[in-house]
């Protein structure tokens, strides 16, 4: 499940600009999450350039090159399994894409809807540098429609909806240097629709010495993957269920291409991180569980750490109840018994299953309380009790990284 904005630091609207790049270099942090809550304007003050804006339908074009020429001017998308075709002026099933003169083009190149500063581990990351801020963003626009979406105002929006601000890729990195985040992430709806973007910034935010992270549905092909896979550190996929009829009825998805993109990216040396979201009473049995650990153990291996999320009652799901808290027990049980290391319940604050514990001498090596870290006894990415290594990204990558694609 793709954590709801919010509960950061919110950029809003610009209202009264900061002056001086001086003072925010000086007062860091603690002064960004004051100018942020007041709405200030930072951008404008760092670049000396016009005041940064939310305008409604502003719209960033990139050309894709993602797309297969049709006949009659018509393309088809290759960035994910629903392959569009699309006719000229109109555009793919995720909003976010038209076919503009036989050239498909992103239309939220650099225009986020959606602009935070969040722990971590509220993506879910809970293996990747624990207690630090990623700079968030999204623009409108999804492929799946989850009928349990937490954020369905801007996934099923169209970015002509949404307030967009002008944020190109070097802007963002600033931005997160700024405001002392250690990572750059691509969240809220389905980022892969925005990998244009994603991409330049995901090649400035290295050269900067930040990690680039996401939240994704996993629901995109392998060529693009791969793109992305040059310049992406952690990936955090929702695995919604363990049968492609559940897919299909309560995402618009289906099953195989996100175990694919799964795989992929273990193949690719990703850091990938799962989350389980158990909607009450449709994927939540036993049998179907264990299915989905048993997998994982056997293609990712028995380090993938594994969130069982607790299902809240919203958009298209409002009559189901909230997950109740032993079906959550009883899946960290079954991911347990399975040989799963990192097992962990979300999404219920101050319970025992948040802590990271060492799968060979048991001792708690990450203590959490909700995005919270109470104490960390891990050195140099290992157990500090027995010096087991522990999966994940544990330290910054250094300025100009580069990875092979
Ligand atoms: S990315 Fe968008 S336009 Fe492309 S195939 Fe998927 S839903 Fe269709």
């Amino acid at each position: 499940m793709n954590r709801k904005p919010g509960g950061g630091n919110t950029m809003k609207a610009a209202k009264p600009a900061v002056t001086r790049r001086d003072f925010i270099k000086n007062c860091g942090r603690c002064a960004l999450a004051c100018a942020l809550s007041q709405g200030w304007n930072l951008f404008g003050a760092l670049s000396q350039a016009p005041a940064l804006t939310v305008e409604r339908g502003r719209a960033g074009r990139k050309a894709s090159p993602y797309f297969i020429p049709l006949a009659g001017g018509a393309v088809q998308c290759t960035l994910c399994p629903h392959g569009c075709e699309v006719s000229p002026g109109e555009r793919g099933l995720c909003r976010v894409r038209e076919n503009v003169n036989g050239q498909y083009t992103s239309l939220v190149y650099g225009n986020p809807c959606a602009v935070h500063v969040d722990p971590i581990e509220k993506k879910p990351f809970f293996h990747v540098l624990p207690a630090t801020l990623s700079f968030s963003v999204a623009t409108a626009g999804c492929n799946l429609d989850c009928k349990f979406c937490q954020n369905w105002e801007i996934s099923q929006a169209s970015p002509d909806d949404t307030q967009n601000y002008d944020l190109p890729p070097a802007a963002v990195v600033e931005a997160a240097l700024l405001s002392e985040c250690r990572s750059v992430a691509s969240t809220y709806v389905e980022p892969t629709i925005f990998i244009e973007y994603m991409l330049d910034m995901g090649r400035l935010a290295r050269e900067r010495g930040l990690l680039n992270v996401m939240h994704s549905n996993g629901f995109i092909n392998g060529p693009p993957l791969k793109d992305l896979c040059a310049v992406l550190d952690a990936a955090c996929i929702d695995l919604k269920g363990f049968s492609d009829d559940y897919y299909r009825d309560m995402t618009g998805g289906r099953l195989q291409p996100v175990l694919d993109t799964l795989k992929r990216l273990r193949e690719w040396g990703v850091h990938t991180e799962i989350v389980n979201l158990l909607v009450t009473g449709k994927n939540d049995t036993p049998e179907a569980i264990r299915a989905l650990c048993r997998w994982i153990k056997a293609e990712l291996g028995a380090d993938a750490p594994l969130h069982f999320t607790r299902f809240m009652p919203l958009y298209k799901l409002k009559s189901l109840e909230p997950t109740p808290i032993p079906t959550l027990e009883r899946a960290w049980a079954i991911g347990r018994e399975e040989g799963l290391h990192f097992v962990y319940i979300g999404n219920v604050p101050g319970h025992e299953a948040e802590h990271t514990v060492c799968p060979k001498c048991h001792a708690r090596i990450i203590e959490r309380r909700g995005y919270r870290i109470l104490a960390q006894r891990l050195r140099d990415g290992r157990c500090e009790a027995c010096g087991t290594a522990i999966a994940g990204i544990w330290s910054a990558p250094q300025k100009n990284a580069s990875r092979a694609g």
